[in-house]
This record gives structure tokens, sequence and C-alpha cells, in this order.
């Protein structure tokens, strides 16, 4: 016979992912005993990677910014081989049915897609919003009159308005000025003084953190059930997690899952108000050539002729010196998490982007360039906050839900979601648990965690 798992002395976290995982090490290392559920197959979510032609890869392409200390120190801490190397990287810009290079201030300045008087407005603008010292002067502010207020008419038309369309699926309404002011602060992170962008990776990508995150979790007894999907779970004294019908009580329930699925899981719409009602979800053609494309590691797109977000050459970082046979380039295309393109099969998708491709990059050609491709899509990928938003994000606990604590990406605010980001989420959860459980670290796993 089949026993019941025991965990009415353990913490339960829902989800597998960064958040997750990370809220879960952070746990065991105060020796909270924990049960991590995951219902794919694979530990990482939308951070994880996958098998490829033959060798893994990462399922959506991440890099770390040179400011992402939260990344690079949890990555020591929990004994990633290896140092993060960094990479000056190249920008590319298709516009007006050319590519230019914007990598350097002095490519900058000579941009062609914007007049003299517009470049100098954009350049006021990104440091305008690099001296604006909190959301909370801008969070009220929509979007597109604040850029065009800001930034100038022609800048916004020329430039934000495409960019915007592109990854907002081409609907700005709703959108605060607080997205792009974030955003243009994250990236002046990625910028060496004046010069090119700086990307790096973990060697094997976040999937690395992700093996070493639950090995280390594993050795503090705490226990992964991956393949495991939860089927429901409900606030109370205690609160319960509903697994293949059984249901299981537990000390604390941590859901790190986005608010459309932990209100279904609880089946409560009530739970989570403050949190965003849009998500974006992205569709992804990702290739691998026999060749480079060109240099850039990204390229922004606002040539009518292309419907995709940009077009990302992974191994401008993860290889920098060229020495694969081979280049990992992703086709992103940023869309409402109902978009009919999420169900769009395979081959629509692909025979679309790699036509876009094409507009881009005329000498490519399908036949002779792909050695693998394949479609990765995720429905709920990214939050996007509305106007005024800010005030009413929900921390971790809720009265009416005692028992249960929230630790969704969508109660990331102001910044953009990110690794850095779900790392602060996932602290900001643990310390408050503890609190919560009036756990005092015991002096074996207070000395382990100052061990690191
Ligand atoms: C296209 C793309 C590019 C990105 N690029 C970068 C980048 O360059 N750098 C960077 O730092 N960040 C990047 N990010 C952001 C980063 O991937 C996320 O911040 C991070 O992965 C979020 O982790 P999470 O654990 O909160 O969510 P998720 O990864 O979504 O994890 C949630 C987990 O919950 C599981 N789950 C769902 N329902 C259930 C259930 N019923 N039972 C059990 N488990 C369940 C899911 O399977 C999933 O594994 C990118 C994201 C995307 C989409």
């Amino acid at each position: 016979m089949v026993q019941p798992v025991t965990t009415g002395d353990r913490v339960a976290v829902i989800g597998g992912g960064l958040t997750g995982l990370t809220l879960a090490y952070r746990l065991s290392t105060m020796g909270v005993g924990v049960d991590v559920y995951e219902s794919s197959a694979t530990l990482g979510g939308l951070a994880g990677d996958m098998e490829f032609d033959g060798a893994r890869v990462d399922r959506f392409y991440h890099v770390i910014l040179p400011t992402d200390d939260k990344v690079i120190n949890l990555a020591r801490e929990v004994g990633v081989p290896g140092e993060v190397e960094f990479t000056d990287t190249a920008v590319g810009f298709f516009h007006s049915g050319r590519l230019e290079s914007i990598s350097t201030l002095g490519e900058f300045l000579r941009f062609s897609l914007l007049t003299p008087a517009q470049r100098v407005r954009l350049a006021a603008f990104v440091a305008y919003c690099q001296a604006i010292p909190s959301w909370k002067r801008i969070d009220r502010k929509p979007l597109v009159g604040w850029i065009e207020r800001c930034a100038g008419r022609g800048v916004f038309e020329r430039m934000w308005n495409p960019l915007l369309r592109a990854k907002f699926d081409d609907d700005l309404d709703g959108l605060s000025a607080t997205w792009l002011w974030q955003r243009t602060r994250r990236m002046s992170g990625a910028r060496r003084k004046g010069s090119t962008e700086v990307c790096g990776a973990l060697d094997g990508g976040y999937q690395t953190m992700v093996d070493a995150l639950a090995a280390r979790i594993t050795e503090r007894g705490g226990r992964l059930f991956t393949s495991t999907a939860v089927d429901g779970f409900a606030a109370g004294t205690p609160p319960t997690v509903t697994v293949d019908g059984e249901v299981r009580p537990y000390r604390m329930v941590a859901a790190t899952t986005l608010p459309p699925i932990t209100r279904r899981l609880m089946g409560d719409d009530s739970v989570l108000e403050g949190t965003p009602d849009r998500y974006l979800g992205v569709v992804c053609l990702l290739l691998k050539l026999r060749r480079s494309l060109s240099r850039y590691y990204t390229v922004n797109i606002t040539d009518p002729t292309t419907t995709l977000t940009g077009i990302i050459e992974t191994t401008r970082v993860l290889d920098p010196g060229g020495e694969r046979d081979h280049a990992l380039v992703y086709l992103p295309k940023y869309v409402n998490s109902d978009s009919p393109l999420l169900k769009a099969p395979d081959e629509e998708i692909e025979q679309r982007f790699l036509r876009d491709l094409g507009h881009v990059f005329p000498d490519f050609s399908p036949e002779r360039d792909v050695i693998a491709s394949r479609v990765m899509r995720a429905g709920l990928a990214e939050p996007v906050h509305g106007i005024g938003a800010g005030p009413g994000v929900p921390g971790t606990f809720h009265p009416a839900s005692p028992g249960i604590a929230f630790a969704s990406t969508a109660q990331i605010f102001p910044i953009v979601v990110s690794g850095q980001a779900t790392i602060r989420l996932a602290d900001q959860a643990c310390e408050d648990i503890l609190g919560a459980l009036g756990e005092a670290p015991t002096a074996a796993a207070a000395a382990s965690a100052a061990a690191g």
C-alpha cells in the first residue's frame, strides 16, 4: 500500500521555477522543511532549458546584466561552477528597410531613423528617465502621452510607437509611464560608460543555477515533486494542498504561480486583488543556424514589413569567440495572453517568422542556413501593470487567506521581471514566512546560511 506523504510540519511551495526554488532553498537553509510541487517533468519554468538538436539550450533567451548582483551572489552561494562572463554586445536596429548599428554612442549620434533634433530629444529623454527618482512621480501618467510630451511626437511616432506596439501586441491602452521608466533604468545597467551594452550568462544558462538550487534543497531534507501538478490548495488552519485527489495539510502554502493560475487553484477569483488584469504571452521560434546572421545580440525592429518583437542571437553572448559551428537565434513575438497566435500551428508560425527574418536579412535562406527549429510558447510570460497600479500591488499575506503566502512575479513592482527581481521577491517572501511561522533560524541552519 502507498504510504500517504507526511506533510504537516512542512511548507509547500507551488511552482518549481526560479521564484519557487529560491524560496524553497532559503527556507530550507533556515531549517524549515519544504516540499516543492512542479507540474512539468523538469524544474526551471520559464528560465529552464530543454533538449534541442542533441544539446541543452535555454527554452527562452536569458542573459544576466552586470547589475544583477542577486543572481551572481546566489549562483556563487549554491555552488554554480565558474563566474559569469560578461561580453560587449552589439545592438542593431531594423528600420526603413535597412539594418543599422546603434551599439556605440557615436553610432547613436548618427542614428538615421531620427532627425538630429529628434536624437537630441531622445538622449535628453533617456537622461530624464535616469533622473526621475521614484515611480511615484509618474505611475498615474499614461505612457503614450508621457513619451509624446517628454520626447516629442516625432520620436514617439518614429521609434517608440512601433517598438511598443511590437512588445504589447499593438495595444498601448492602459500602460503607465512607469513601464518605460524602469525599463530604461534596467538597460542602463547593461551599458559600459557611454558605450556598448554588456551582457553575460552562467555556463549552461539559468538551468545550472536551478540544478544547484535543487541539489542544495534536497541536501537539507527538502522534497522536489516534479511531474506533480497541484490540483488545488486552500487557506485555513492548517492550509492544504490537493494532489491526485489527496488533501495534504501543511504549516504553510506558498504559491509562486501567476494570479490567473492561483485563482483557479484556489477556486477564488477575489484573491490577489491589485495584481494586473493583463499578461503578455510569447511565441518564439528558436533556430539553430549554420552561420551567424550578424554581429548583433539584439535587433530592434520598427520596420512594418516584420511583425517580430526582435531578433536575439544568443550565441553572441554564450559563445563570443564564435567557437561553435552554429548560431542560436530566437525570434520572439509578444502577444496578449488570449491571442490566437498562441494556438496557431507550428508550421504557420515558422513560415511567418522565417519570412519576417528574410526581410531583415535578405541573404538568409531557410533551406541553406537552418539546421533545426522549434516553436516555443508561454501563455503567461509577463504581467503588465496598469496606470496607477503601484500602491495596490499586494504583498505576501492577505487576511482572507490564512496560511497562504503569495509570491508571484505579478507582485514585482515597479522593476522589470527578471531573475534578479524574482530572487528579491523570494527573499522577501522567505523573510515574511519565517516571521509568520515564528521561526527563529536554528543554530545549525543559521551557521549554514552564514557559510553560504
Ligand atoms: C522570453 C523571456 C525572456 C526572458 N529573458 C530574461 C533574461 O534575459 N534575464 C532574466 O533575468 N530574466 C528573463 N526572463 C524572466 C525570467 O524568465 C522570469 O523572471 C523567471 O523565470 C520567473 O520565474 P517564476 O518562478 O516566477 O515563474 P515560472 O518560471 O513561470 O515558474 C512557475 C512554475 O509553476 C509551475 N506550475 C504552474 N501551475 C502549476 C501547478 N498547478 N502545480 C505545480 N506547478 C505549477 C510552472 O510549470 C512553472 O514551472 C525572461 C522571460 C521570458 C518569458
